[in-house]
Parts: structure tokens; C-alpha cells; sequence
């Protein structure tokens, strides 16, 4: 598997310490977690014997910074229109900036924001942008990695025009990535199924991003058709994108050194993905 790391995202039920076994059992050499329960609001702070057991297990099962990539809550919107519910999202996403710091992790994954047709998509975006100044200035080594989304609802980020104008705005590019998830891709109207569209599409991410800001993927099959802008992850080879994208992906030197993570539905098959994918390399 040479420079490629290779993952899902797993369960850190019953505390993060138990995510990096959670991985080296389903022969992960990456993988993503959420540091708390991604759909509440609240969380206790992590303790020191979880921070202290997560280290231990991540050097016990190999796994290094950059082979982990968490992900942020769900209800995070660093793009509100609304100045309450603003400060609430940018309060949540501070802290698990500080929870990512805390672990010794240097990346925390998000879904940009939504504009709840309640502003202008550049309003939004400058909004977010300055959601991540105000998250970087107040913590060190952790990078703030926008995912590109499906476009579903009023969700921005769905293109690399987008992710740009929101990196343009942040003060410092050194603690800025991107994480390009296939299947949200592909919703969103990137024709990445064949080899060509593949190198047409990624052709574009370098001219319009660029691949140094690149710091993770998921690889996600699509449930829907492409450019549906809906949402819906399926598992490798069993939905409308197809296996050729992932081979082009992890035979590609420009995705060496990240984690790539599958968030595919069916945990029972993340072993057999993994396979997969490692066997597509030889
Ligand atoms: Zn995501
Ligand atoms: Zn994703």
C-alpha cells in the first residue's frame, strides 16, 4: 500500500480511545470519527484517561495525525445567516477544534454551511470563512479541511469555485484544507465516473484549488443519479458512480499521504472495501 492510507469511518463508541482498534480490525491503515455524538449539541468535555488512551491506541495500531481525519457535528452551520444560532455554531465547532488539539489531531473535517435562503451564497461564504479565522485564532495545529457537498438544500460548497472563495478569505492558508468526498461530487454535478471525467474533473480541482490544500477524501459510491444534488452514500461498486473512479483515485500519486475514507453504509463490507481498494493499487 504504498503511500496510501486507506480507511473508514468508524465507531468511537463508549469513548475515542476505542476508534484506532475499532480501524485495525477492519484492516484500516486511515480512519475518521466523530470526537463527540454528532448530532447533539452538547458534550462532556473528553477526560484525561480518553485523551491519554486515544494517543496510546493510535501508536499501538499505527495510526498517525495524518492518517485520521475526524468530522465535525452535523448541526454545525458556520455559514448562518442568523446571529444566534451563528454564535452557537461557531461556540460547538470551536470546541471540537479544541477536542481535535487535545488528541493531537491536525485536521477537523466540515460541511461548509447553508445560506437558508436568508442571504446572498457570497454573504454566506465570507461568513464561513470568517467562522474559520475566528476558530484558527483561538487553536494551534489543527487545520480547518472543507468538505465539498452534494448541494442539497441550500448547503454551499458544492463547488471548487465555492471552496475557493471561502479559502481566499481565510487569513491563514497554512491551517486551511479541503476534503473532496466522490459521491458529493458526483451529486453535485462533477462527472468523475469514467477515467476521462476523472482527469478532466481533478484537472479542474488543481487549476481552481489547487492539490496542496487537499488533506483527506471520502470515497463513497452515490445512491442517486448524477447531478441530483441529493445526499445519499452508497457502497463501493453498488450505486450509480461506479468502481473505475476509485481505482484512478488510489493508483494516483496527487491523493498520497491522506486519509481516504469510506463513509459507505454498509460497515459489514469496510473490510471487503478495503481489500478493494489495496488491490486495485498492485
Ligand atoms: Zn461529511
Ligand atoms: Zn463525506
Amino acid at each position: 500500500m504504498t503511500g496510501k492510507y486507506i480507511g473508514a469511518h468508524v465507531s468511537a463508541a463508549g469513548g475515542v480511545e476505542n476508534a484506532p482498534e475499532n480501524a485495525y480490525r477492519i484492516g484500516a491503515s486511515a480512519f475518521a470519527l466523530f470526537t463527540k455524538n454528532q448530532r447533539q449539541w452538547q458534550a462532556n468535555p473528553l477526560s484525561e484517561e480518553s485523551i491519554s488512551a486515544f494517543k496510546k491506541n493510535c501508536e499501538k495500531f499505527g495510526y498517525k495525525p495524518g492518517q485520521i481525519l475526524p468530522h465535525d457535528s452535523y448541526l454545525i452551520n458556520l455559514g448562518h445567516p442568523e446571529k444566534d444560532a451563528l454564535k452557537k455554531s461557531r461556540d460547538a465547532f470551536l470546541d471540537e477544534m479544541k477536542r481535535c488539539e487535545q488528541l493531537g489531531l491536525d485536521r477537523l473535517n466540515f460541511h461548509p454551511g447553508s445560506h437558508l435562503n436568508k442571504t446572498s451564497e457570497e454573504a454566506c461564504l465570507a461568513t464561513i470563512a470568517e467562522s474559520i479565522n475566528l476558530a484558527l485564532e483561538q487553536t494551534r495545529g489543527v487545520s480547518a479541511v472543507i468538505e465539498n457537498t452534494a448541494g442539497q438544500g441550500t448547503n454551499l460548497g458544492f463547488s471548487f469555485f465555492q471552496i475557493k472563495k471561502i479559502i481566499e478569505q481565510v487569513q491563514d492558508k497554512s491551517r486551511v484544507g479541503v476534503c473532496i468526498d466522490t459521491a458529493h461530487a458526483y451529486s453535485a454535478g462533477y462527472d468523475i465516473k469514467t477515467r476521462a471525467g476523472f482527469e478532466k474533473v481533478f484537472q479542474e480541482f488543481e487549476e481552481v484549488v489547487g492539490f496542496e490544500f487537499l488533506k483527506g477524501m471520502h470515497l463513497n459510491d452515490s445512491k442517486k443519479e448524477f447531478a441530483s444534488r441529493v445526499d445519499r452514500h452508497e457502497s463501493l461498486g453498488k450505486g450509480t458512480l461506479g468502481l473505475e473512479v476509485f481505482e484512478c483515485i488510489v493508483t494516483d500519486s496527487r491523493f498520497n499521504g491522506i486519509p481516504l475514507i469510506l463513509e459507505t453504509p454498509d460497515e459489514s463490507l469496510w473490510a471487503e472495501e478495503i481489500n478493494l481498494l489495496v488491490n486495485m493499487q498492485k
